[in-house]
């Protein structure tokens, strides 16, 4: 390649050789504390000066040098910028004028190019704007030509060497701190992505957490006010029923005392019935007794059981079901309930004098049955809440009975059992609501006739029965009311007096509560059971704890049957009139 001034090689228009200037000093690197070239390799430093005089003398500096230099000579801007460019020196001699053109362009046009080893730019002294421009430009140093000698070259090639050296090590330092800073940074992000991530889960959990204690605190409030409610007027109807007299007008507030103890005690029953079978539920314990049923009897059930608050709130009802019988598979008594569920809630939740409409309509293998009230209504926000444990709309004034906030937990998990549904809508504050109870229904099966279940109450003999239970008013008035019905009633409030009456009187029928102090109902029957006077003996056991390995439990102790506290009169006199005890006859 040809190049004004001289070619690329490095050989100067008049044919000198500038290769191969080397001159050996390691002591110099000892000397100036300046670490040397690695290997102990020379420089290889590049001049560029178009005269060819000032190359020789510079030459010949060089070669004085104590270190070991080699030297390249371009001798023309063009030659000195390809050289530059394309091969790597330690450093670049370069005249402060070449040709046309000045060091200080060339020097602007290698930086440009990327070039990063110093440049030395060669002067007369006094030049003082091309050394500003040279210092400006990013020159490693400017060297006057007259008043140079080899030393001054020498060091000065030295000192630009290193101080490359330094600024090139500094900047990769540098970088590799920013590079370490932005990775421990993009870490530290993760981690603390991760850590606010843990944080929000852990508020979220904190959050729930509180808001189930602030549930329970809730319910058990909400439990101790709905008990403590039907206990006024119950204990009030007791305090007229001990004051009435003979009279007509008492006659009729006796009467009313005692649908009032029969109503408060009837919704205490329901409370604790529904509490034991969300326990069951939520246990997995509750057994559905499936059969085939017709929906007509279940939804009359639930009628018959809501019929007083319908008429005490003096609601219009309104039935609508299929023409078609519709037969269900399902536990008559559990959709009886959930339907009775409903139904009292539509009356609860509307003002007196509403109006309550139950529709049935037949969806392909399902029926839907709709309980739709005038009343209240539910807000959109809560309606998703509605059948949440515990959950209640805010209070609602002017309500007669309120509840746990159970009753619709309960229906719906009684409705999935049942693998139906139970859904709820409302057009707001004010709407009414409607619910709306999914069941399968039997594919064409055939309709039972519909059995009458009030079967007409048969007289039952004089018994002799001993009530055992360690609650002495209980007890005690058990025993009143069989005297009542014409039986011989005798008590027992322990274990080993239970059984030392038994042996004494020998009863047909021992009503026996299961905890008891001395020793339990449970042995108590299983000693009855070994005693070879009592043959024959019906042992019933009645108790508060009804789950299924009670019953089990007491089955195994050798009872007969097993009731659920307080039993009912009905349910009581069945039983009497059932057992297989002997009629006493004295
Ligand atoms: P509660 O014992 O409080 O009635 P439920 O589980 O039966 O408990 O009902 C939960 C809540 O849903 C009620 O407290 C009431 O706010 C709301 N709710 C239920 N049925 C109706 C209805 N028919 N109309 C308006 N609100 C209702």
């Amino acid at each position: 390649m040809t190049v004004p001034g001289g070619d690329v090689s490095g050989r100067g228009p008049s044919g000198h050789d500038f290769d191969s200037v080397f001159l050996r000093s390691d002591a110099f690197f000892v000397a100036s504390g300046i670490p040397a070239p690695a290997g102990g390799r020379s420089l290889r430093v590049l001049l560029v000066a178009t005269d060819e005089e000032d190359a020789a003398r510079l030459r010949d500096l060089v070669a004085q040098a104590q270190v070991r230099v080699e030297v390249d000579w371009a001798p023309s801007f063009e030659a000195g910028f390809i050289r530059m460019t394309s091969s790597r020196y330690d450093a670049h001699l370069v005249a402060g004028r070449l040709g046309e053109r000045s060091g200080v362009d060339l020097l602007r046009a290698y930086h440009d190019a990327g070039g990063e080893a110093p440049v030395l730019l060669l002067n007369g002294s006094g030049d003082r704007a091309l050394d500003l421009a040279a210092m400006e430009s990013g020159a490693a140093g400017f060297l006057a030509k007259d008043r140079l000698d080899a030393e001054l070259l020498e060091r000065s090639i030295r000192y630009a060497v290193e101080a490359r050296r330094q600024a090139i090590a500094l900047r990769q330092a540098r970088e590799e701190l920013q590079e370490r800073v932005e990775q421990r940074s993009a870490s530290l992000e993760t981690m603390n992505a991760a850590l606010a991530a843990e944080v929000a889960e852990r508020r979220r959990a904190e959050q729930k957490l509180r808001d189930v204690d602030r549930r329970k605190n809730e319910f058990l409030a909400t439990l101790a006010h709905e008990l403590r409610n039907p206990l006024a007027p119950i204990w009030h109807a007791t305090e007229i029923l001990s004051r009435v007299g003979d009279g007509e007008e008492d006659r009729d507030r006796a009467a009313e005392a005692r649908s009032v103890i029969t109503r408060q005690v009837t919704h205490l029953v329901r409370l604790v019935d529904d509490l034991l079978d969300i326990s069951r539920i939520s246990h997995g314990k509750v057994g559905l007794r499936p059969e085939r049923v017709s929906l007509a009897s279940v939804v009359e059930s639930a009628l018959e059981a809501v019929r007083p608050l319908l008429l005490s709130r003096r609601h219009a009802l309104n039935v609508a079901l299929p023409e078609a019988p519709v037969v269900l598979h399902g536990d008559p008594i559990r959709i009886a309930q959930i339907l009775t569920n409903l139904l009292s809630n539509a009356a609860r939740y509307s003002e007196p004098g509403g109006s309550i409409r139950v529709e049935a309509s037949c969806e392909d293998d399902a029926v839907a049955v709709r309980v739709v009230d005038s009343g209240i209504g539910i807000p959109a926000a809560a309606l998703p809440h509605i059948f949440t444990m515990f959950s209640q709309v805010a209070e609602v004034p002017g309500l007669e009975q309120g509840g746990l906030g159970i009753g619709l937990t309960l229906a719906k998990q009684l409705a999935e059992l049942h693998g139906g549904s139970l859904t709820a809508a409302s057009g707001g504050p004010g709407k009414g609501s409607t619910f709306t109870l999914r069941l399968p229904v039997e594919a064409g099966a055939v309709v039972p006739p519909e059995v009458r279940t009030a079967v007409p109450a048969a007289p039952v003999p004089p018994q002799r029965v001993l009530v055992v239970d360690d609650n002495v008013d209980a007890a005690r008035i058990l025993a009143q009311l069989l005297a009542l019905d014409g039986h011989e009633a005798h008590l027992a409030h322990d274990g080993p007096s239970a059984v030392e009456a038994a042996r004494r009187l020998r009863p047909d029928v021992v009503l026996l509560d299961i905890g008891l102090p001395g020793f339990s109902g449970l042995e108590v029957a299983r000693r009855l059971r070994e005693e070879p006077s009592l043959a024959g003996l019906f042992l019933v056991a009645l108790s508060g704890w009804v789950q299924p390995e009670d019953l089990v439990r007491s089955r195994e102790a050798g009872f007969d049957h097993h009731l659920a506290k307080p039993v009912d009169v009905a349910t009581l006199k069945r039983l009497l009139a059932r057992g297989d005890a002997t009629p006493r006859t004295t």
